[in-house]
């Protein structure tokens, strides 16, 4: 087989933060200020996590105010909770997002619970997670987002094919798979306890990888011809790789995802669309009088 197609993130995710960036100048002219993105990081004392600043770079590649709200030392639920009630009122933050995972301690239902779905721009919230099952416009998780949108910006048909997506969490695999029938593939979804991984991959024109697990999927499990997106993302000896074995699946694939370069790019750009978004809406409330705008 020929050299697969590269599916690289970083020219879709130019093209994404240009538009964001005309987006942000125009908000500015019209508002008189920018938006900010809250990133809120729970009871870990360095904001070292990789992704987090990749978020904060993100912001300043567009002009959006990128804000670390860290909740360090041994929290508890309660003040948690405060903080993100802060942050809800908080006119000028248009859109918050909490680093996960959580400390154990802290349940995921102590953000949900709390979080301003008109705030939640990576599609936490279950009011998000339903308008995106049924169709209608919410905020949709990012990375699941970007797998999708990799894929339709290269002009991979999606239609009718039949995607095997690994993985059902719910902030990538589930929501990549909804999103996928709505692009209206035929959808399988594939998990710990699906027997027979390799057989039904091999049945796949298009292969979403979203597991944690360095090279789980390898180029004798694919279909020749088959289409990769590799969400996965691991350090293994230091490096970053993803779920699939590169190598062996280049052999075999017509197209694919780099780790790094692929999906990471085009979530971060993605993200920033969303706080726009999030803040035209909340600014547009604002501007027609709605008692819930701006601090309740
Ligand atoms: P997660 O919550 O741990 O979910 C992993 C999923 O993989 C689960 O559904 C699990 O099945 C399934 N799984 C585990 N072992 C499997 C196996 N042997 N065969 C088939 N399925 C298996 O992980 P996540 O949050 O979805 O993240 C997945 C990967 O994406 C990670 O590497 C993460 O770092 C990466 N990620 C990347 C980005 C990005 O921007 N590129 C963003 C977020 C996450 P069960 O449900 O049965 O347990």
């Amino acid at each position: 087989m020929s050299e697969p197609r590269l599916l690289a993130g970083a020219p879709i995710a130019a093209e994404i933060r240009a538009t964001v960036k005309a987006d942000v100048a125009a908000f500015r002219r019209r508002h008189g200020y920018v938006p900010t993105l809250a990133v809120v990081l729970v009871g870990r004392d360095a904001p070292s996590a990789v992704y987090l600043q990749q978020i904060l770079k993100g912001c300043r590649n567009v002009g959006i105010e990128g804000r670390l709200v860290e909740i360090p030392g041994r929290v508890s639920a309660a003040r948690v909770r405060r903080r993100i009630a802060e942050l809800n009122d908080d006119p000028l933050v248009s859109g918050i997002i909490v680093q996960m995972p959580l400390p154990k301690r802290i349940p995921l239902s102590t953000v949900i619970e709390i979080l301003d779905p008109a705030k939640d721009i990576d599609g936490i919230h279950p009011l998000n997670a339903g308008l995106m099952t049924l169709g209608y416009a919410g905020f949709l998780p990012t990375t699941a987002q970007a797998a999708v949108e990799l894929l339709k910006r290269s002009g991979i048909e999606i239609a009718g094919r039949h995607a095997v997506v690994v993985g059902r969490s719910n902030v990538v695999g589930k929501p990549a798979s909804i999103l996928l029938l709505r692009e209206n593939a035929t959808v399988t979804i594939c998990h710990s306890k699906t027997r027979d991984l390799a057989g039904i991959l091999r049945t796949a024109d298009i292969v979403v990888v979203a597991v944690g697990r360095p090279r789980l999927v390898t180029g004798a499990m694919l279909r020749p011809g088959a289409v990769v997106v590799d969400v996965g993302i691991n350090v293994v000896e230091g490096k970053l790789v993803g779920d699939v074995d590169f190598e062996s699946a280049k052999e075999v694939v017509s197209a694919i995802t780099p780790v790094p370069g692929g999906v990471g790019p085009v979530t971060n750009a993605l993200l920033m669309t969303h706080l726009m978004r999030a803040a035209r809406a909340q600014a547009d409330l604002r501007h027609a009088g709605h008692p819930l705008a701006g601090a309740r």
